[in-house]
């Protein structure tokens, strides 16, 4: 921890201060308080005195920026002991407390016990490391405070600029829309809206129990396609979940067969979904096929590219993604690939009209204007959901800036590059195996040693292994299930991650695997010793 005083001398600004305020004319009232019967100047929530926040606030600052330097040294993950859950029952604060009490309360019970994923060591699911500059970013988006929904004002100038940014790296038209929101499965929510009201609008129900809408998608798709058709209204069955083959990409033949089935059958195919980089392993539908598809059959043309899609920023990777500029919307995360803190999903709308039919609204208050705070409409809140807010543009802004499309295609890239030496490493390893190829970032596999009775026995070894290994500290692998069988799964996408985290991951998952399969009965914490 570093003291407050020695902050000044540490971190000598090397951008400019705030320029001074210009003097603005002061309210002031103009009768008596006491004859008027004006409630009389309170305090605010605002501190009575600046300075000890200030030094609270600097610590509060390094320590966080010294936890990100530091983060080898911890644990990537530990359990929560009881006593500190316990902490989490206290009674609803009447009285008010000391901001440095609260600090050293999240300090012990909050900042141990978080998720791992900013650890090199994180390779479970698919969770970004973010960054210092992230962080930053918002600390300042919350000092401003703003509401995104809409008027007109700076951070919305921001948020406009980022999705022109992002139009321009996916290769939409000019027209298209961007907006963010908390994550992929919310922009995949949406796009499903403005799917199912451009097909009502051309005529998608006829009222007579025929014409139900329906839409495609692999069965390797997140479990958010299937969610946001049921929130959607149009249920969870009017989704097809078509198989994929040994790469796990959706086979072109059976999608064809079951929308030519569903035409034939009176139903009225209006949405494909196509995933770039599915998040068991990583697997890229064929765009270009699929957009062809699309077209012909009047379907709406949707990509999830909650993470996959930041391979457009890798030189290497990009071609793979050839037919993304097709589509007619487009979900992927900041707060994945590119790093950026949690939470910040991202939709792009080829027209952005389309969102417009779906979203935009007439209120009193929320009355547009041409001069003041309320002009600068079409707004945020009319292309989506939400009307307020946040100012999550700012730190994909910030890290675009300071990293560059090339510095996060770098990372993109490396990790693939990680994902394939771990693949190498699995398959030399005789008591490992693969449970899937490795088209991206996300590497499947087994512990093969303790199987008994025809395999049984190894997808328990291999659920006991995650949990031993993640309860070790030194790594968190995840689990899914891959062919009916459970697989331990390492997706590489944390900037931090390197080769020797992948060395850590495959000593813990041995050696945890070598104990369970010794004493069988014995639970994962005690297993992971
Ligand atoms: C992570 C992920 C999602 C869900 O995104 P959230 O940001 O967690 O809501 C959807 N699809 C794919 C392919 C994903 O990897």
């Amino acid at each position: 921890m570093i003291p407050p005083e020695a902050f000044s001398r540490r971190h000598e600004p090397s951008v400019r201060p705030l320029p001074p305020v210009e003097a603005r004319p002061q309210a002031t009232s103009g009768s008596d308080p006491a004859k008027s019967g004006e409630p009389p100047e309170a305090p605010t929530l605002d501190p009575e005195a600046w300075e000890p926040l200030r030094a609270l606030a600097h610590r509060m600052l390094d320590d966080m920026l010294d936890y990100t330097a530091e983060i080898r040294r911890r644990p990537v993950w530990q359990v929560m002991p009881e006593a500190v859950r316990a902490r989490f029952r206290a009674p609803l604060p009447a009285a008010p407390g000391e901001l440095a009490d609260v600090y050293r309360e999240f300090q012990e019970i909050v900042l141990p016990y978080a998720g791992g994923n900013v650890h090199p060591g994180f390779m479970g699911w698919v969770h970004g490391g973010g960054t210092a500059v992230g962080m930053l970013a918002e600390m300042l988006a919350a000092g401003l405070n703003s509401n995104l929904g809409g008027r007109d004002h700076a951070p919305i100038e921001i948020e406009r600029q980022v999705s022109e940014w992002m139009r321009e790296v996916f290769g939409f038209p000019e027209g298209a829309s961007g907006l963010f929101v908390t994550g992929s499965s919310q922009a995949n929510f949406i796009a499903v809206l403005i799917a199912r009201e451009a097909a009502l609008r051309a005529g998608g129900l006829n009222g007579n129990g025929e014409g139900h809408l329906t839409a495609y998608t692999s069965a390797a798709a997140h479990a958010c396609i299937s969610k946001a058709m049921h929130m959607a209204g149009l249920g969870a069955a009017a989704l097809r979940p078509i198989a994929v083959d040994e790469h796990h990409r959706i086979r072109l033949a059976e999608l064809r067969a079951a929308v030519a089935a569903d035409r034939a059958a009176g139903r009225i195919p209006f949405l494909l979904v196509a995933t770039a980089g599915t998040v068991d392993i990583g697997a890229i539908d064929p765009l270009r096929d699929l957009s062809e598809i699309a077209a012909r059959e009047g379907m709406w043309f949707h990509v999830d590219g909650a993470f996959g899609a930041w391979a457009k920023l890798a030189p290497e990777l990009a071609p793979r993604l050839e037919g993304l500029e097709r589509a007619d919307s487009l979900a992927c995360d900041f707060h994945k690939w590119a790093q950026a803190p949690y939470d910040a999903g991202f939709i792009l709308v080829r027209d952005g009209k389309q969102a417009l039919a779906t979203f935009a609204v007439d209120a009193p208050y929320l009355r547009r204007a041409t001069r003041g705070a309320a002009a600068g409409s079409p707004w945020p809140c009319d292309y989506g959901p939400d009307l307020s807010r946040g100012f999550r543009a700012l730190k994909a802004w910030f890290t675009l800036k300071v990293y560059g499309t090339q510095r996060l295609g770098e990372v993109v890239a490396r990790c693939c590059r990680l994902a394939r030496y771990l693949e190498m490493r699995i398959a030399a390893n005789a008591e490992l195996e693969l449970a899937a190829p490795v088209p991206l970032n996300i590497v499947c596999f087994r512990y093969r040693g303790g199987a008994r009775d025809g395999g049984e026995d190894q997808d328990a070894v291999n659920a006991r292994i995650a949990a031993a290994v993640q309860h070790s500290g030194i790594a968190v692998p995840s689990t899914t299930v891959l062919d009916g069988r459970v697989a331990l799964r390492a997706a590489i996408v944390n900037h931090r991650t390197q080769a020797r985290d992948l060395e850590a991951l495959l000593e813990a998952v041995t050696r945890c695997g070598r104990q369970i399969a010794a004493a069988p009965a014995a639970g994962p914490s005690e297993a992971a010793g």
